[in-house]
């Protein structure tokens, strides 16, 4: 005994904590706007019928045996097209990296440690704030991080000049993490204007861009204009890593299925990179898991398949498009006098409301509203018939 008497507890993970209380309430109006899922308009989660129907299409098939160290490689050719662009000269030329990859925290995991091992003495800028795995992804794989400014509590925008600073005063041949799309938590995305500049000055610093694609179609509904980012830096030449993650855009949330793929010089070096990526997963993992993968090459190589799934993801994104909308009327119509403007700014999963951590305590004490403390709300959990209440005591607390 006593080999493990030192462990303290970890700090319990700021976003499950809120389900946790959540659970424990009975209040009849009580509203969970922490999680990052999908609900519909019942509040439920959803499977997409494109992922039923390519379960029947599965049923029977052999999926037990072992997927090669780099997952499956259909999938991973089908990921990349949805990233780069079916025609993208960078995949005709076959110079892209990519492997299966533990949904989009894996492939954060495995870039940094691929980054580790092959530019040790390069940084991680990580924008502030962001997704807060972000932060230990990177601690983890030992690489150094320093912050670039991103959100401007003022305007509930982008601090675009701030951000160009940062990135201009970071040491050359830094690596960049850019939310692809739907920014989280900020919902606060560049405009195809800016990143054009973001990927000039990154250009001319010669820094790496890293884009962590997790919300792909659920941003705006389409998923190539979801992906506008990541194409504009292959129009400037930027040779870029990009994590995909299938768990919000295909409700495949616990399959734990996405892609890493970085573009290289040319296909002997993709081929290279691809060897070294499958020597990181090999003493952790070995391979990666069957279904999940299997699900979405399914999808994404019949052509029925893939209209059905643009339809649903693009009704997931209009959904909670539409709650932004009742949201900030409704805070109108209860005579906030605040401007609401952000909320339908902002985009994606999230609305980063700007209200304060007392002010999401009262939310939570005196009208069940169960939320993270940095004012994010989860626009997944609001419906037309929880999203009067939420706006009546948003207004009570932020009077
Ligand atoms: N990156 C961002 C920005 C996210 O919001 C998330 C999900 N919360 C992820 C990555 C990873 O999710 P998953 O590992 O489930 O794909």
């Amino acid at each position: 005994s006593g080999w493990w008497t030192h462990v303290e507890p970890a700090p319990r993970d700021p976003i499950l904590g809120v389900t946790e209380n959540f659970l424990k309430d009975s209040h009849p109006s009580k509203m969970n706007v922490g999680v990052g899922a999908y609900r519909n308009n019942e509040g439920k989660p959803v499977v997409l019928e494109c992922v039923r129907k390519a379960e029947a299409k599965i049923a029977g098939s052999d999926l037990m045996e072992y997927l090669p160290m780099g997952g499956n490689v259909k999938f991973n050719d089908l990921s990349v097209q949805l990233a780069y662009g079916e025609n993208a000269e960078c995949l005709e030329s076959k110079r892209v990296a990519s492997i299966q990859a533990l949904s989009g925290t894996g492939a954060c995991r495995l870039l940094a440690e691929f980054q580790k091992r092959f530019q040790p003495d390069s940084q991680i800028l990580i924008p502030v704030p962001t997704w807060a795995n972000h932060h230990n992804i990177w601690k983890d794989a030992h690489v150094k991080a320093q912050t670039y400014r991103y959100y401007d509590p003022k305007t509930k925008g982008l601090d675009f000049s701030g951000l160009v600073e940062d990135i201009k005063n970071a040491p050359s041949g830094s690596f960049v993490l850019l939310h692809a799309c739907a920014h989280n938590p900020t919902g606060v995305d560049p405009t195809a204007e800016q990143w054009r500049e973001i990927s000039a000055v990154m250009k001319k610093k010669e820094h790496f861009a890293f884009f962590d694609m997790a919300y792909q179609g659920f941003a705006s509904g389409d998923c190539e204009k979801d992906a506008q980012a990541i194409r504009i830096f292959m129009e400037d030449g930027h040779q870029i890593g990009c994590a995909q993650s299938f768990a919000k855009n295909m409700g495949l949330y616990g399959q734990r299925i996405g892609c890493l793929s970085i573009i290289t010089d040319d296909q002997t070096q993709a081929a290279t990179v691809k060897t070294q990526l499958q020597l990181i997963c090999r003493p952790m993992y070995s391979n990666p898991p069957v279904h999940g993968a299997l699900i979405v090459q399914t999808i994404l190589s019949n052509p029925e398949l893939k209209q059905l799934w643009l339809q649903e993801v693009k009704g997931m994104a209009d959904r909670i498009i539409s709650m932004r909308h009742a949201l900030r009327e409704n805070l109108e119509k209860a005579g906030s006098q605040l401007s609401w403007q952000h909320i339908t700014n902002q985009i994606g999963m999230f609305c980063y409301s700007g209200m304060t951590p007392e002010q999401v305590d009262r939310l939570t004490n005196e009208y069940h509203v169960y939320m993270t403390r940095n004012g994010r709300i989860s626009m997944a959990g609001v419906t037309t018939k929880n999203v009067e209440y939420l706006a009546n005591a948003i207004h009570e607390v932020t009077k």
